[in-house]
């Protein structure tokens, strides 16, 4: 997908998916597609190597539900590496 070059809230450049650009900018949630004013770029609870997909633009329940969906993948990921180290 077409990428943009965006400015993350660290003043550090990064590229995102055109779409997620432009659904912050028309205020459309990315994956309800509802048009809603809390909709913005934001940065994803999630640490792909390609950049571009930790951004998104949600509307507040949808980046809400994102968040809490990766949260409990993070909390198995790093139970599991807890319980490698001294299991
Ligand atoms: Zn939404």
């Amino acid at each position: 997908m077409a990428k943009i070059y965006y400015k993350t809230s660290y003043e550090q450049e990064t590229q995102i998916d055109i779409r997620t650009w432009l659904c912050g900018l028309f205020k459309v949630c990315e994956m309800c597609e509802n048009t809603d004013n809390s909709v913005h770029i934001s940065h994803r609870n999630t640490a792909y190597i390609n950049d571009s997909q930790n951004y998104a633009s949600f509307c507040e329940s949808c980046r809400k539900e994102d968040n809490e969906y990766y949260q409990e993948l993070w909390n198995d990921y790093n139970s599991n590496i807890i319980a490698g180290l001294y299991g």
